[in-house]
């Protein structure tokens, strides 16, 4: 019987829609849903996922070229291979970028964070590594089994549960810098065991060369610490910097969360935007919870602006608080 890891979500609805203010960044990302929806035209090309400086040095060519159909049949020149590593400060919607990409493409997500691999024994890291991508790439199919194993079924029940079809699939890690550290910054000993599970996440994302089933997207508030090899053409080649949001970005964001709560109607966003300057979407997303507790506890039916920025001060109270306690 195969046993699903906690980690993986099938049917994730999660959409661009859903995060806000990402302006250029989104076309980007479009692209990779493109990979997995149009993965058969990309492969008969021999594209993977096209780097960052491949497809910077391409757009240098000149406008003119995106768009005509040249640049659709040149894209195999664009040859790569690697993951894309988002990066930017905690809460800005990593995590809610890569799944997404998975809700978008209508593909599994596996998400992990690189910190459940770090461990004392030397392989057992490489193993759980090894353990996700084989997970991921898993693509049992059902008609498979039946036609090997047929005559030992009594139940198309029992058939089923011998089935998985996990690819295709977005495997995301988080918190990359926790095995990707370049190796002088490693202090004291542990450095033999990072470097195999290093080795072997390197391997897994080479290995998804030949299938083009699974997309590796990593995030890392920390790039600038990230292990040389990881970061080298065809692997983490791809860097997708997400920063804080500016004042119409916290408005998109802000909107997004009032989608689905009852917000009067002359709620003013531009406002509580204005107050919030340096939040991340985290925060935001925060301020419309505890405004609709505000709300709740007055017996009201609709959220207000005074409402917005109250909460918005406790959450700038709360940031404050967290700044001071952290060293
Ligand atoms: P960390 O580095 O701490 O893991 P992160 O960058 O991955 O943070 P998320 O976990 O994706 O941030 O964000 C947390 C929550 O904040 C999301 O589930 C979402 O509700 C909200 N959020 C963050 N950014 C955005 C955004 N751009 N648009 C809409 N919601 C957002």
């Amino acid at each position: 019987n195969r046993r699903l890891p906690q980690y993986l979500e099938r049917g994730v609805d999660v959409k661009f829609t859903d995060v806000a203010g990402l302006g250029k960044i989104r076309l980007e990302l479009e692209e990779i849903v493109k990979f997995f929806t149009h993965g058969d035209m990309y492969r008969r090309r021999g594209v993977k996922i096209p780097g960052q400086d491949a497809i910077m040095s391409y757009l240098g060519l000149g406008a003119k070229l995106i768009s005509s159909k040249l640049f659709v049949d040149e894209l195999p020149l664009l040859l790569t291979r690697g993951g894309i590593l988002l990066c930017g400060p905690p809460g800005v919607g990593k995590t809610l970028l890569a799944k997404a990409v998975a809700g978008e493409a209508g593909v599994n997500f596996f998400s992990i964070s690189a910190s459940q691999f770090v461990e004392i024994y030397v392989g057992v890291g490489a193993s759980r590594v090894r353990a996700l991508y084989q997970e991921a790439r898993d693509n049992v199919r059902f008609q498979f089994l039946l036609s090997d194993y047929g005559d030992c079924w009594t139940s198309l029940d029992q058939a089923n549960r011998f089935t998985s079809q996990n690819a295709p699939s977005v495997v995301f890690i988080d918190e990359l810098d926790a095995v990707g550290r370049a190796r002088g910054l490693i202090k004291g000993s542990g450095g033999q065991e990072r470097d195999a599970t290093l080795n072997q996440l390197l391997v897994c994302l080479d290995g998804f060369e030949g299938r083009g089933e699974v997309i590796t997207i990593a995030s890392t508030n920390r790039p600038d610490i990230l292990d040389a090899a990881l970061v080298r053409p065809g692997r983490f080649d791809r860097k997708i910097h997400i920063p804080k949001p500016g004042l119409i970005g916290r408005v998109e964001i802000l909107k997004v969360h009032a989608r689905k709560k009852p917000m009067a109607p002359d709620v003013d966003y531009l406002a509580v935007a204005t107050m919030t300057d340096g939040m991340v979407g985290a925060e935001l997303a925060n301020i419309i919870e505890v405004a609709a507790i505000n709300m709740m506890r007055d017996e009201r039916t609709e959220i207000t602006t005074d409402d917005l920025l109250q909460a918005a001060q406790i959450e700038e109270r709360g940031m404050l608080d967290k700044r001071e306690r952290s060293p």
